[in-house]
């Protein structure tokens, strides 16, 4: 096997200073971890690039994972070869007659990270070039347009050659921005919010509510068929499901119609910081989109703002529905989140719900609960699963 390496880059870690070394040892973790289905497999680090050796894993397959890997900014296959010149030219022969069989010019562009390599970068160039073309007479070099460019990475450990750079999914390395809680409904919208926040580096617990018997069995198995697929990006993760029938009851009895939603939100939030503080995290993640619906105007966000110390963060609220649904659809969570089951809140929509409830009425309707004493019994009797441990879905596609 030619490419029996990959070399990682991880561009954007470069630029924080403070952390880096504890980020890059995320990113590591994170590697192995996305790469433990090969025992095989033996993950360095040096220099600021993580290499994979794959010992006979297939190269595609691994690819594919460590596209999944938040925090890589590209990667290569690549292949290795000892630091001697003649030893490095012929790798480049092999690289060259593989890349070039149907195309014709070429370039190759050395990089001498350790110096203590006898020839420059220009004459390392100079050099693998010149074996090249003669190997190959019928191609040549274009330094501007080449069909292909041969990279040539001199380290201390030995010579990567490399022929293109595969994307990664940029962001931070899961984990290095701390825990985040997500309320995970059985919609579109909150499964792409949990992805942002991995995106950007939160680590994250899922929390979901439901009314058990009204929403049925296979209601909450949606849900855990999408939290599998978010264990794609963040690895396994623990799932608190919550039953807010009780809760509904009261709410009933208590309020308007008009303000149900809203104060079942504010329920919700509630349960999930006393959580989020349980488990560690320090920030609560919601799907919420502006205006999006009633529960989604400015004074219905204040109005849940306000019953937690916990800092909520919405990483769709500026987002189109249209373009929500395109990263749903790239994720693989989409076709999930249509399934037509119901969930705790549209069971208990009001017909005409408040957009622009009064701090007042809703005050006044929980009043009339014990609020604290539900919130207490809510999250006392909660279920929890570790989601992600064994072969359920994943992402269909590789997002990015
Ligand atoms: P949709 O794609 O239908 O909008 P949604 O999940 O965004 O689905 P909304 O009613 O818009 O549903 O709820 C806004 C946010 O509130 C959700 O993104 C989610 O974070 C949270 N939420 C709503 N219902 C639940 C629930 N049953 N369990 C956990 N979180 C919920
Ligand atoms: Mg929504």
């Amino acid at each position: 096997m030619l490419y029996d390496h990959l070399l990682i880059r991880y561009g954007e870690l470069t630029t924080k200073g403070a952390n880096r070394a504890e980020m890059e040892q995320l990113l590591e973790r994170n590697v192995r971890r996305a790469l433990s289905g090969w025992p095989e497999v033996k993950v360095t680090r040096s220099q600021q690039r993580i290499v994979v050796q794959l010992n006979g894993a297939p190269v595609d397959a691994a690819l594919q994972k460590l596209q999944q890997v938040f925090g890589i900014s590209s990667i290569s296959p690549v292949a290795v070869a000892p630091l001697d010149l003649a030893a490095i030219q012929r790798t480049a022969v092999e690289v060259a007659k593989r890349e070039l069989m149907d195309k014709s010019t070429f370039k190759v562009e050395a990089r001498r990270g350790y110096k203590e390599f006898p020839l420059d970068s220009p004459a390392l160039q100079k050099a693998v070039g010149a074996a090249v073309l003669r190997a190959l007479p019928h191609i040549r070099v274009d330094v501007h347009h080449p069909d292909v460019v041969i990279e040539v990475d001199v380290r201390k450990s030995a010579a990567y050659l490399y022929p293109s750079r595969v994307p990664g999914l940029g962001g931070f390395p899961v984990g290095m921005s701390g825990k985040g809680l997500v309320l995970l409904s059985g919609g579109i919208d909150s499964p792409v919010a949990a992805w942002k926040a991995m995106k950007r580096g939160l680590e994250l617990e899922l929390v979901h509510f439901h009314s058990f018997p009204f929403t049925s069995e296979r209601a909450q198995q949606k849900v855990e068929d999408l939290a599998a697929i978010l264990t794609t990006w963040g690895g396994p993760m623990p799932l608190h499901l919550v039953s807010v029938t009780a809760i509904q009851a009261e709410i009933q009895r208590c309020a308007p119609e008009g303000l149900r939603t809203i104060l079942l939100r504010r329920m919700m939030v509630r349960i999930a910081s006393r959580i989020a503080e349980e488990v560690g995290a320090g920030a609560l993640i919601t799907g919420d989109s502006l205006g999006q619906v009633a529960s989604q105007t400015l004074s219905a966000l204040n109005a849940v703002d306000r019953v937690t110390e916990h800092t909520i963060l919405r990483p769709l609220i500026a987002e189109d529905k249209l373009e929500i649904i395109e990263l749903a659809k790239r994720m693989g969570t989409y076709e999930i989140s249509i399934l037509p089951f119901d969930d705790c809140c549209s069971l208990f929509a009001p017909k005409h719900p408040k957009t622009n409830p009064k701090l007042r009425d809703l005050e006044r309707a929980e009043s009339r609960m014990d609020v604290d004493g539900l919130v207490a019994e809510a999250v006392r009797s909660r279920e929890q699963k570790l989601v992600g441990t064994d072969e359920g879905p994943r992402a269909g596609t590789t997002y990015r």
